[in-house]
Protein backbone atom coordinates (compact mmCIF):
# COMPACT_ATOMS: atom_id res chain seq x y z
CA UNK A 1 0.00 0.00 0.00
CA UNK A 2 2.59 2.49 0.94
CA UNK A 3 4.90 1.77 -1.99
CA UNK A 4 1.82 1.72 -4.04
CA UNK A 5 0.94 5.21 -3.19
CA UNK A 6 4.63 6.70 -3.46
CA UNK A 7 4.75 4.63 -7.08
CA UNK A 8 1.77 6.40 -7.91
CA UNK A 9 3.47 9.85 -6.46
CA UNK A 10 6.06 9.25 -8.52
CA UNK A 11 4.35 8.94 -11.51
CA UNK A 12 2.22 11.82 -11.02
CA UNK A 13 5.06 13.77 -10.09
CA UNK A 14 6.97 12.95 -13.56
CA UNK A 15 3.85 13.42 -15.42
CA UNK A 16 3.39 16.93 -14.12
CA UNK A 17 7.16 17.51 -15.01
CA UNK A 18 6.89 16.75 -18.09
CA UNK A 19 3.49 18.29 -19.28
CA UNK A 20 5.84 21.28 -17.86
CA UNK A 21 8.31 20.66 -20.21
CA UNK A 22 5.68 20.35 -22.89
CA UNK A 23 4.11 23.86 -22.08
CA UNK A 24 7.75 25.45 -21.41
CA UNK A 25 8.95 24.60 -24.85
CA UNK A 26 5.78 25.76 -26.64
CA UNK A 27 5.85 29.17 -24.34
CA UNK A 28 9.51 29.18 -25.92
CA UNK A 29 8.59 28.38 -29.24
CA UNK A 30 6.36 31.57 -29.22
CA UNK A 31 8.42 33.58 -27.58
CA UNK A 32 10.49 33.17 -30.42
CA UNK A 33 8.09 33.73 -32.89
CA UNK A 34 7.48 37.01 -31.75
CA UNK A 35 10.83 37.99 -31.79
CA UNK A 36 12.12 39.93 -34.91
CA UNK A 37 16.21 40.25 -36.27
CA UNK A 38 15.35 44.22 -36.83
CA UNK A 39 12.66 46.49 -34.91
CA UNK A 40 12.76 49.97 -36.64
CA UNK A 41 10.72 52.40 -34.38
CA UNK A 42 9.63 55.47 -36.51
CA UNK A 43 7.78 58.51 -34.44
CA UNK A 44 6.25 61.39 -36.06
CA UNK A 45 5.53 64.36 -33.54
CA UNK A 46 2.02 65.55 -33.93
CA UNK A 47 0.98 62.75 -36.20
CA UNK A 48 -2.45 62.74 -35.28
CA UNK A 49 -4.80 59.77 -37.09
CA UNK A 50 -6.37 62.83 -39.09
CA UNK A 51 -3.14 63.35 -40.73
CA UNK A 52 -2.82 59.72 -41.78
CA UNK A 53 -6.74 60.22 -43.24
CA UNK A 54 -6.62 63.16 -45.28
CA UNK A 55 -3.26 63.03 -46.03
CA UNK A 56 -1.56 61.20 -49.35
CA UNK A 57 0.45 58.23 -47.38
CA UNK A 58 0.93 56.19 -49.63
CA UNK A 59 4.21 54.39 -47.38
CA UNK A 60 1.64 54.37 -44.71
CA UNK A 61 -1.52 53.18 -46.30
CA UNK A 62 1.06 50.12 -48.17
CA UNK A 63 2.05 49.75 -44.00
CA UNK A 64 -1.05 49.46 -42.64
CA UNK A 65 -2.61 47.57 -45.82
CA UNK A 66 -0.16 44.67 -45.31
CA UNK A 67 0.57 45.00 -42.00
CA UNK A 68 -1.94 45.91 -38.34
CA UNK A 69 -2.92 49.69 -37.51
CA UNK A 70 -5.20 51.28 -34.96
CA UNK A 71 -5.72 54.95 -35.34
CA UNK A 72 -7.29 55.38 -31.89
CA UNK A 73 -4.17 54.80 -29.84
CA UNK A 74 -3.99 57.38 -27.10
CA UNK A 75 -1.52 59.52 -25.79
CA UNK A 76 -0.74 60.10 -21.87
CA UNK A 77 -1.92 63.87 -20.46
CA UNK A 78 -0.70 66.55 -20.75
CA UNK A 79 -0.76 66.00 -24.55
CA UNK A 80 2.68 67.39 -24.82
CA UNK A 81 5.77 66.10 -26.25
CA UNK A 82 8.26 65.38 -23.60
CA UNK A 83 5.43 63.35 -21.82
CA UNK A 84 4.05 61.46 -24.26
CA UNK A 85 7.73 60.61 -26.02
CA UNK A 86 8.78 59.33 -22.78
CA UNK A 87 5.86 56.91 -22.12
CA UNK A 88 6.64 55.81 -25.69
CA UNK A 89 9.82 54.72 -24.90
CA UNK A 90 9.60 53.78 -21.11
CA UNK A 91 6.53 51.48 -21.63
CA UNK A 92 4.69 53.91 -18.45
CA UNK A 93 2.38 56.95 -17.89
CA UNK A 94 3.56 60.22 -16.32
CA UNK A 95 2.53 59.17 -13.14
CA UNK A 96 5.33 56.33 -13.28
CA UNK A 97 8.17 57.75 -15.20
CA UNK A 98 7.54 61.40 -13.77
CA UNK A 99 8.34 63.25 -16.50
CA UNK A 100 4.89 65.57 -16.54
CA UNK A 101 5.35 68.50 -18.49
CA UNK A 102 7.92 69.47 -21.17
CA UNK A 103 9.51 71.64 -18.28
CA UNK A 104 11.28 68.48 -16.84
CA UNK A 105 15.01 68.64 -16.86
CA UNK A 106 16.58 65.54 -15.35
CA UNK A 107 17.70 67.80 -12.60
CA UNK A 108 14.83 69.80 -11.90
CA UNK A 109 11.51 68.13 -11.33
CA UNK A 110 8.67 67.58 -8.87
CA UNK A 111 7.89 64.04 -9.47
CA UNK A 112 10.65 61.80 -9.02
CA UNK A 113 10.15 58.81 -11.60
CA UNK A 114 8.70 55.35 -9.05
CA UNK A 115 12.29 53.69 -9.88
CA UNK A 116 15.70 55.47 -10.74
CA UNK A 117 18.62 53.10 -13.74
CA UNK A 118 20.86 54.21 -15.44
CA UNK A 119 21.66 57.49 -15.94
CA UNK A 120 19.07 57.64 -13.10
CA UNK A 121 15.98 58.23 -15.03
CA UNK A 122 13.08 55.86 -15.23
CA UNK A 123 14.30 52.53 -17.26
CA UNK A 124 13.27 53.35 -21.24
CA UNK A 125 13.50 50.43 -23.80
CA UNK A 126 17.21 51.27 -24.37
CA UNK A 127 18.00 50.25 -20.82
CA UNK A 128 16.12 47.22 -20.84
CA UNK A 129 17.25 45.77 -24.24
CA UNK A 130 21.03 46.75 -23.46
CA UNK A 131 20.22 44.53 -19.85
CA UNK A 132 18.95 41.74 -21.23
CA UNK A 133 20.97 41.59 -25.13
CA UNK A 134 23.95 43.49 -24.62
CA UNK A 135 24.86 42.24 -28.05
CA UNK A 136 22.52 44.06 -29.94
CA UNK A 137 23.33 46.51 -31.92
CA UNK A 138 20.87 49.82 -31.27
CA UNK A 139 20.87 53.64 -32.21
CA UNK A 140 18.65 56.65 -31.48
CA UNK A 141 18.43 59.26 -34.10
CA UNK A 142 16.37 62.32 -33.80
CA UNK A 143 15.33 65.53 -34.55
CA UNK A 144 14.79 66.95 -31.44
CA UNK A 145 17.25 67.66 -28.68
CA UNK A 146 14.63 67.44 -26.12
CA UNK A 147 14.40 63.99 -27.47
CA UNK A 148 17.76 62.71 -26.26
CA UNK A 149 17.72 63.85 -22.89
CA UNK A 150 14.58 60.86 -22.24
CA UNK A 151 16.49 58.33 -22.87
CA UNK A 152 19.84 56.95 -21.97
CA UNK A 153 22.03 57.87 -24.52
CA UNK A 154 25.21 56.73 -22.91
CA UNK A 155 24.01 52.79 -23.74
CA UNK A 156 23.63 53.61 -27.13
CA UNK A 157 25.80 52.64 -30.19
CA UNK A 158 24.47 55.04 -31.90
CA UNK A 159 23.03 58.78 -30.72
CA UNK A 160 22.42 61.66 -33.08
CA UNK A 161 20.60 64.94 -32.67
CA UNK A 162 19.93 66.35 -36.74
CA UNK A 163 18.99 69.70 -37.18
CA UNK A 164 16.00 68.71 -39.49
CA UNK A 165 13.78 65.04 -40.55
CA UNK A 166 15.84 65.32 -44.20
CA UNK A 167 18.99 64.73 -42.11
CA UNK A 168 18.00 62.89 -39.71
CA UNK A 169 16.64 60.11 -42.30
CA UNK A 170 19.97 60.44 -44.14
CA UNK A 171 21.59 59.38 -40.92
CA UNK A 172 18.98 56.79 -40.63
CA UNK A 173 19.96 55.21 -43.43
CA UNK A 174 23.61 55.75 -43.46
CA UNK A 175 23.09 53.97 -39.84
CA UNK A 176 21.20 51.22 -41.73
CA UNK A 177 23.20 50.40 -44.41
CA UNK A 178 26.58 50.37 -42.40
CA UNK A 179 25.35 48.54 -39.05
CA UNK A 180 21.87 47.19 -40.11
CA UNK A 181 20.93 47.36 -36.36
CA UNK A 182 18.81 44.87 -34.29
CA UNK A 183 16.87 48.60 -32.82
CA UNK A 184 16.41 51.54 -34.22
CA UNK A 185 14.53 54.57 -33.01
CA UNK A 186 13.82 57.79 -35.38
CA UNK A 187 11.97 60.63 -34.62
CA UNK A 188 10.63 63.12 -37.30
CA UNK A 189 9.75 66.54 -35.88
CA UNK A 190 9.09 68.65 -39.29
CA UNK A 191 4.96 67.75 -39.12
CA UNK A 192 4.95 69.10 -35.81
CA UNK A 193 6.60 72.73 -36.77
CA UNK A 194 4.07 72.72 -39.50
CA UNK A 195 1.07 72.08 -36.94
CA UNK A 196 2.39 75.11 -34.73
CA UNK A 197 2.95 77.82 -37.68
CA UNK A 198 0.33 76.87 -39.87
CA UNK A 199 -2.29 75.29 -38.23
CA UNK A 200 -3.79 71.43 -37.55
CA UNK A 201 -6.16 70.18 -39.79
CA UNK A 202 -5.04 72.76 -42.49
CA UNK A 203 -3.66 71.56 -46.46
CA UNK A 204 -0.32 72.80 -45.32
CA UNK A 205 -0.37 70.22 -42.22
CA UNK A 206 -1.20 67.27 -44.94
CA UNK A 207 1.29 68.55 -47.36
CA UNK A 208 3.88 67.84 -44.21
CA UNK A 209 2.22 64.46 -43.58
CA UNK A 210 2.40 63.72 -46.98
CA UNK A 211 6.32 64.66 -46.95
CA UNK A 212 6.70 62.69 -43.94
CA UNK A 213 5.15 60.00 -45.40
CA UNK A 214 7.67 59.84 -48.33
CA UNK A 215 11.11 60.32 -45.61
CA UNK A 216 9.30 56.82 -44.37
CA UNK A 217 9.17 55.58 -47.62
CA UNK A 218 13.18 56.19 -47.75
CA UNK A 219 14.09 54.65 -44.48
CA UNK A 220 12.16 51.06 -45.27
CA UNK A 221 14.43 51.48 -48.91
CA UNK A 222 17.29 51.61 -47.51
CA UNK A 223 16.55 47.93 -45.09
CA UNK A 224 15.96 46.32 -48.96
CA UNK A 225 19.40 47.68 -49.52
CA UNK A 226 20.58 46.61 -46.94
CA UNK A 227 19.05 43.32 -47.26
CA UNK A 228 17.23 42.99 -43.67
CA UNK A 229 13.52 44.47 -44.84
CA UNK A 230 12.11 40.90 -44.60
CA UNK A 231 13.99 40.32 -41.35
CA UNK A 232 12.55 44.24 -39.83
CA UNK A 233 9.61 44.76 -37.68
CA UNK A 234 8.33 48.83 -38.56
CA UNK A 235 6.16 50.71 -35.87
CA UNK A 236 5.15 54.18 -36.86
CA UNK A 237 3.14 55.70 -34.00
CA UNK A 238 3.68 59.75 -32.65
CA UNK A 239 3.49 61.66 -29.41
CA UNK A 240 0.13 63.68 -30.24
CA UNK A 241 -2.10 64.92 -32.26
CA UNK A 242 -3.30 68.90 -32.48
CA UNK A 243 -5.57 71.47 -32.27
CA UNK A 244 -5.60 74.78 -33.97
CA UNK A 245 -1.83 75.66 -33.69
CA UNK A 246 -1.07 73.39 -30.88
CA UNK A 247 -1.34 70.74 -28.24
CA UNK A 248 -1.12 70.17 -24.38
CA UNK A 249 -4.64 70.37 -23.99
CA UNK A 250 -7.07 67.60 -23.14
CA UNK A 251 -9.07 67.28 -26.50
CA UNK A 252 -9.78 64.08 -28.38
CA UNK A 253 -7.82 65.76 -31.59
CA UNK A 254 -4.54 66.16 -29.25
CA UNK A 255 -4.48 63.01 -27.56
CA UNK A 256 -5.59 60.08 -30.34
CA UNK A 257 -2.28 59.00 -32.30
CA UNK A 258 -1.92 56.23 -35.13
CA UNK A 259 -0.37 52.98 -34.20
CA UNK A 260 1.06 51.17 -37.43
CA UNK A 261 2.90 47.86 -36.97
CA UNK A 262 4.29 45.72 -40.23
CA UNK A 263 6.68 42.55 -40.85
CA UNK A 264 7.16 39.43 -40.35
CA UNK A 265 4.61 37.44 -38.29
CA UNK A 266 2.25 40.80 -38.22
CA UNK A 267 -1.34 40.06 -39.57
CA UNK A 268 -2.01 42.15 -42.73
CA UNK A 269 -4.80 44.82 -43.64
CA UNK A 270 -5.80 43.79 -39.51
CA UNK A 271 -7.63 47.01 -38.06
CA UNK A 272 -6.34 46.22 -34.04
CA UNK A 273 -9.43 46.31 -31.92
CA UNK A 274 -7.95 46.04 -28.59
CA UNK A 275 -7.47 49.42 -26.80
CA UNK A 276 -3.81 50.39 -27.95
CA UNK A 277 -2.05 53.07 -25.44
CA UNK A 278 1.22 55.11 -26.42
CA UNK A 279 3.28 53.59 -23.39
CA UNK A 280 2.63 49.85 -25.37
CA UNK A 281 5.09 50.94 -27.52
CA UNK A 282 7.82 49.91 -25.56
CA UNK A 283 6.03 46.98 -24.60
CA UNK A 284 5.90 45.68 -27.85
CA UNK A 285 9.23 46.22 -29.10
CA UNK A 286 10.31 44.60 -25.59
CA UNK A 287 8.64 41.46 -27.26
CA UNK A 288 10.07 42.05 -30.29
CA UNK A 289 13.19 42.15 -28.54
CA UNK A 290 12.94 39.47 -26.72
CA UNK A 291 13.10 41.12 -23.23
CA UNK A 292 11.23 40.80 -20.23
CA UNK A 293 9.79 44.02 -19.47
CA UNK A 294 10.35 45.61 -16.02
CA UNK A 295 7.17 45.27 -13.20
CA UNK A 296 7.20 48.54 -12.80
CA UNK A 297 6.06 49.27 -17.13
CA UNK A 298 2.12 49.23 -17.52
CA UNK A 299 2.46 49.06 -20.96
CA UNK A 300 1.09 45.48 -22.56
CA UNK A 301 2.41 44.55 -25.66
CA UNK A 302 0.19 44.68 -28.90
CA UNK A 303 0.20 40.96 -29.22
CA UNK A 304 -3.36 40.57 -31.12
CA UNK A 305 -1.53 42.29 -34.07
CA UNK A 306 0.85 39.06 -34.34
CA UNK A 307 -0.43 36.21 -36.14
CA UNK A 308 -1.85 33.42 -34.32
CA UNK A 309 -2.95 35.69 -31.43
CA UNK A 310 -6.75 36.12 -31.12
CA UNK A 311 -8.27 39.14 -29.88
CA UNK A 312 -10.31 38.74 -26.93
CA UNK A 313 -13.68 38.95 -26.78
CA UNK A 314 -15.62 42.39 -26.70
CA UNK A 315 -17.88 41.28 -23.35
CA UNK A 316 -20.02 44.56 -23.12
CA UNK A 317 -17.83 46.59 -25.61
CA UNK A 318 -19.15 47.58 -28.97
CA UNK A 319 -16.73 46.93 -31.87
CA UNK A 320 -15.12 50.09 -32.99
CA UNK A 321 -15.77 51.19 -36.55
CA UNK A 322 -14.37 54.43 -37.72
CA UNK A 323 -16.99 57.37 -37.76
CA UNK A 324 -18.20 58.96 -40.11
CA UNK A 325 -17.23 62.32 -41.44
CA UNK A 326 -19.34 65.11 -41.73
CA UNK A 327 -19.13 67.74 -44.20
CA UNK A 328 -17.74 70.34 -44.81
CA UNK A 329 -15.63 68.74 -42.45
CA UNK A 330 -13.17 70.54 -39.95
CA UNK A 331 -10.47 72.76 -40.96
CA UNK A 332 -8.18 74.52 -38.58
CA UNK A 333 -10.30 76.57 -35.96
CA UNK A 334 -13.63 75.62 -37.79
CA UNK A 335 -15.25 72.56 -36.43
CA UNK A 336 -17.43 70.90 -38.59
CA UNK A 337 -20.50 71.96 -40.18
CA UNK A 338 -19.99 76.39 -39.91
CA UNK A 339 -21.23 79.55 -40.18
CA UNK A 340 -24.05 80.39 -43.17
CA UNK A 341 -25.08 83.83 -43.97
CA UNK A 342 -27.99 84.58 -45.55
CA UNK A 343 -27.69 80.98 -47.34
CA UNK A 344 -28.95 77.35 -46.42
CA UNK A 345 -26.35 74.77 -45.65
CA UNK A 346 -25.82 71.57 -47.09
CA UNK A 347 -25.50 68.16 -45.07
CA UNK A 348 -22.86 65.53 -46.68
CA UNK A 349 -21.79 62.81 -44.73
CA UNK A 350 -20.00 59.80 -45.35
CA UNK A 351 -18.69 56.66 -43.97
CA UNK A 352 -15.58 54.15 -44.64
CA UNK A 353 -16.84 50.84 -46.03
CA UNK A 354 -20.54 49.26 -46.29
CA UNK A 355 -21.15 50.90 -42.83
CA UNK A 356 -24.58 53.01 -42.19
CA UNK A 357 -24.53 56.43 -40.65
CA UNK A 358 -27.47 57.35 -38.63
CA UNK A 359 -28.08 60.50 -37.35
CA UNK A 360 -29.81 62.84 -35.32
CA UNK A 361 -30.53 66.82 -35.13
CA UNK A 362 -31.78 67.32 -31.89
CA UNK A 363 -28.60 66.45 -29.76
CA UNK A 364 -29.20 62.97 -28.97
CA UNK A 365 -27.02 60.39 -29.62
CA UNK A 366 -27.85 58.23 -32.46
CA UNK A 367 -28.96 54.79 -32.16
CA UNK A 368 -29.77 51.99 -34.32
CA UNK A 369 -33.24 53.25 -34.85
CA UNK A 370 -32.08 56.94 -35.53
CA UNK A 371 -32.50 58.17 -39.09
CA UNK A 372 -30.78 56.35 -41.71
CA UNK A 373 -28.67 59.08 -43.80
CA UNK A 374 -29.31 58.42 -47.20
CA UNK A 375 -28.29 61.27 -49.48
CA UNK A 376 -27.40 64.95 -48.84
CA UNK A 377 -30.07 67.06 -47.58
CA UNK A 378 -30.44 71.16 -46.67
CA UNK A 379 -30.95 72.58 -43.39
CA UNK A 380 -32.22 76.25 -42.82
CA UNK A 381 -32.09 76.81 -39.17
CA UNK A 382 -28.71 76.27 -37.24
CA UNK A 383 -28.81 72.82 -35.85
CA UNK A 384 -26.30 70.38 -34.35
CA UNK A 385 -26.16 67.25 -36.35
CA UNK A 386 -24.84 64.33 -34.81
CA UNK A 387 -24.16 61.12 -36.73
CA UNK A 388 -22.39 57.31 -36.11
CA UNK A 389 -21.60 54.40 -38.36
CA UNK A 390 -23.20 51.19 -37.15
CA UNK A 391 -22.38 47.66 -38.65
CA UNK A 392 -24.49 45.20 -38.17
CA UNK A 393 -25.89 44.29 -34.00
CA UNK A 394 -22.20 44.66 -32.59
CA UNK A 395 -20.18 47.25 -34.28
CA UNK A 396 -20.23 51.26 -34.06
CA UNK A 397 -18.60 54.13 -34.19
CA UNK A 398 -17.72 57.29 -32.04
CA UNK A 399 -20.19 60.29 -32.54
CA UNK A 400 -19.40 62.61 -35.16
CA UNK A 401 -20.93 66.53 -34.66
CA UNK A 402 -21.26 69.18 -36.68
CA UNK A 403 -22.80 72.61 -35.73
CA UNK A 404 -24.72 74.67 -38.80
CA UNK A 405 -24.93 78.01 -37.69
CA UNK A 406 -27.63 80.16 -39.84
CA UNK A 407 -27.41 83.83 -39.37
CA UNK A 408 -29.32 86.65 -41.81
CA UNK A 409 -26.82 89.55 -43.06
CA UNK A 410 -30.12 92.28 -42.36
CA UNK A 411 -30.04 91.13 -38.81
CA UNK A 412 -29.05 93.28 -36.03
CA UNK A 413 -26.57 89.68 -35.31
CA UNK A 414 -23.00 90.21 -33.84
CA UNK A 415 -20.25 90.45 -31.24
CA UNK A 416 -17.72 93.39 -30.64
CA UNK A 417 -14.50 92.77 -30.25
CA UNK A 418 -11.27 94.50 -28.72
CA UNK A 419 -7.82 93.10 -29.58
CA UNK A 420 -4.84 93.99 -27.58
CA UNK A 421 -1.25 92.92 -27.73
CA UNK A 422 1.36 92.53 -24.64
CA UNK A 423 5.22 93.13 -24.13
CA UNK A 424 4.21 91.81 -20.96
CA UNK A 425 3.83 88.02 -19.96
CA UNK A 426 0.01 87.24 -20.39
CA UNK A 427 -0.15 84.03 -18.46
CA UNK A 428 -2.87 84.92 -16.93
CA UNK A 429 -6.03 87.78 -18.23
CA UNK A 430 -4.63 91.34 -18.05
CA UNK A 431 -6.66 93.65 -16.90
CA UNK A 432 -8.45 94.98 -20.32
CA UNK A 433 -9.20 98.23 -18.68
CA UNK A 434 -5.73 99.63 -18.35
CA UNK A 435 -4.60 98.46 -22.16
CA UNK A 436 -5.11 100.31 -25.57
CA UNK A 437 -7.00 98.16 -28.05
CA UNK A 438 -4.76 97.65 -31.17
CA UNK A 439 -8.00 97.48 -32.94
CA UNK A 440 -11.76 96.93 -32.77
CA UNK A 441 -14.47 95.43 -35.07
CA UNK A 442 -17.53 92.86 -35.71
CA UNK A 443 -17.59 89.36 -35.78
CA UNK A 444 -20.51 87.24 -35.24
CA UNK A 445 -18.47 84.12 -32.85
CA UNK A 446 -16.71 83.34 -30.03
CA UNK A 447 -13.89 82.81 -31.84
CA UNK A 448 -10.18 83.95 -32.42
CA UNK A 449 -10.25 83.37 -36.38
CA UNK A 450 -7.62 86.19 -37.65
CA UNK A 451 -8.67 88.72 -34.99
CA UNK A 452 -4.66 88.30 -33.65
CA UNK A 453 -2.03 89.71 -35.42
CA UNK A 454 0.94 88.09 -33.68
CA UNK A 455 1.00 84.38 -32.33
CA UNK A 456 2.29 85.39 -28.66
CA UNK A 457 0.89 87.88 -25.88
CA UNK A 458 -2.21 88.71 -27.24
CA UNK A 459 -5.78 89.28 -25.57
CA UNK A 460 -9.43 89.95 -27.26
CA UNK A 461 -12.23 91.03 -25.27
CA UNK A 462 -15.87 90.23 -26.52
CA UNK A 463 -19.13 91.87 -25.82
CA UNK A 464 -22.60 91.43 -27.40
CA UNK A 465 -26.32 90.54 -25.77
CA UNK A 466 -27.70 87.19 -25.69
CA UNK A 467 -31.39 86.19 -26.40
CA UNK A 468 -32.79 84.09 -23.74
CA UNK A 469 -36.81 82.53 -25.04
CA UNK A 470 -37.56 80.64 -21.88
CA UNK A 471 -36.26 80.28 -18.37
CA UNK A 472 -34.25 78.50 -17.06
CA UNK A 473 -31.05 76.69 -15.98
CA UNK A 474 -28.26 77.36 -18.70
CA UNK A 475 -24.71 76.01 -18.60
CA UNK A 476 -21.80 77.75 -20.48
CA UNK A 477 -18.57 76.07 -21.45
CA UNK A 478 -15.52 77.64 -22.38
CA UNK A 479 -13.06 75.11 -24.52
CA UNK A 480 -9.59 77.31 -24.51
CA UNK A 481 -5.91 77.82 -25.29
CA UNK A 482 -4.95 79.53 -22.79
CA UNK A 483 -7.06 81.41 -20.71
CA UNK A 484 -10.75 82.76 -20.91
CA UNK A 485 -13.20 83.69 -19.00
CA UNK A 486 -17.04 84.52 -19.17
CA UNK A 487 -19.72 86.90 -18.01
CA UNK A 488 -23.09 87.02 -18.19
CA UNK A 489 -24.76 90.50 -16.74
CA UNK A 490 -21.47 90.89 -15.47
CA UNK A 491 -21.29 87.42 -13.11
CA UNK A 492 -18.78 85.16 -13.78
CA UNK A 493 -20.39 82.53 -15.30
CA UNK A 494 -16.90 80.10 -16.42
CA UNK A 495 -13.84 80.77 -15.56
CA UNK A 496 -11.20 79.17 -17.36
CA UNK A 497 -8.09 81.57 -16.89
CA UNK A 498 -4.29 80.93 -16.78
CA UNK A 499 -1.81 79.11 -19.06
CA UNK A 500 -3.00 75.87 -20.51
CA UNK A 501 -3.45 73.64 -23.31
CA UNK A 502 -7.03 73.62 -25.07
CA UNK A 503 -9.34 72.45 -21.97
CA UNK A 504 -12.85 72.82 -20.95
CA UNK A 505 -14.43 74.57 -17.96
CA UNK A 506 -18.17 74.87 -17.64
CA UNK A 507 -20.59 77.14 -15.29
CA UNK A 508 -24.15 77.31 -14.86
CA UNK A 509 -26.37 80.38 -14.34
CA UNK A 510 -30.26 80.54 -13.92
CA UNK A 511 -31.95 83.21 -16.78
CA UNK A 512 -34.99 84.49 -17.00
CA UNK A 513 -36.47 85.60 -21.14
CA UNK A 514 -34.80 88.57 -22.55
CA UNK A 515 -31.60 89.90 -23.46
CA UNK A 516 -28.30 89.55 -21.19
CA UNK A 517 -25.20 91.08 -21.34
CA UNK A 518 -22.72 88.23 -22.03
CA UNK A 519 -18.71 89.20 -22.16
CA UNK A 520 -16.11 87.16 -23.01
CA UNK A 521 -12.06 87.65 -22.22
CA UNK A 522 -9.51 85.79 -23.75
CA UNK A 523 -5.69 85.51 -23.77
CA UNK A 524 -2.55 83.60 -25.46
CA UNK A 525 0.40 83.42 -23.66
CA UNK A 526 2.42 81.40 -26.06
CA UNK A 527 2.37 78.18 -28.35
CA UNK A 528 -1.20 77.45 -29.50
CA UNK A 529 -4.06 79.46 -29.55
CA UNK A 530 -8.18 78.28 -28.87
CA UNK A 531 -11.16 79.20 -28.01
CA UNK A 532 -14.74 77.73 -28.70
CA UNK A 533 -18.29 79.10 -26.94
CA UNK A 534 -20.86 76.27 -26.46
CA UNK A 535 -24.20 76.52 -24.49
CA UNK A 536 -26.93 74.26 -23.52
CA UNK A 537 -30.49 75.35 -21.82
CA UNK A 538 -33.64 73.45 -21.37
CA UNK A 539 -34.75 71.97 -24.77
CA UNK A 540 -31.66 72.83 -25.84
CA UNK A 541 -28.81 70.84 -26.90
CA UNK A 542 -25.17 71.34 -26.32
CA UNK A 543 -23.41 73.74 -29.15
CA UNK A 544 -21.40 76.46 -30.16
CA UNK A 545 -23.29 79.42 -28.95
CA UNK A 546 -25.60 80.36 -32.65
CA UNK A 547 -25.00 83.55 -33.61
CA UNK A 548 -28.47 84.59 -34.06
CA UNK A 549 -28.72 85.05 -30.46
CA UNK A 550 -26.49 87.22 -30.23
CA UNK A 551 -27.12 90.34 -30.85
CA UNK A 552 -25.25 93.90 -30.85
CA UNK A 553 -25.26 95.99 -27.98
CA UNK A 554 -24.75 99.83 -28.59
ZN1 LIG B 1 4.58 70.49 -30.58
Amino acid sequence: MTYQKSFFTLTSKSFFFFIFLILSCIKQKINKDFRTDHLIIIGVDALSPNGVINADTPVMDELMNNGSYTLNARGVLPTSSSTNWASMVSGAGPEQHGITSNGWERDEHTLPAVVQGEEGIFPTIFNVARKQRPELEMGAIYTWSGFGRLIERSLLDYDSNEKSDELTVEKAINYIKKKTPNFLFIHLDEVDHVGHSLGHKTSHFYDAVAHIDQQIGKIIQSTKEAGIYDKTTFIISADHGGIGYGHGGETLDEIEIPFIIFGKGIKKNYLIRNQVYIYDNAATAALLLGLNQPQAWIGRPVKTAFIGITEPEFHDQKIRIPAPTIYPKANLYDLAGGLYIDQKAEVLMESRGDAKIRYTTDGSIPTQNSQLYSGKFLLSKSTVVMAKAFKGANQESKVSKAYYRMINSTSNNGIRYHYYESKKDMNFLPNFLEMKAVKSGKTYQFRIDSINQVKHQFGIQFSSSIKINSKGEYHFYLLSDDGSRLYINNTLVVDNDGGHGAIERKGSISLQPGFHKITLDYHNQQGGAWLDAFYKGPGIPKQIIPPQILFLIE
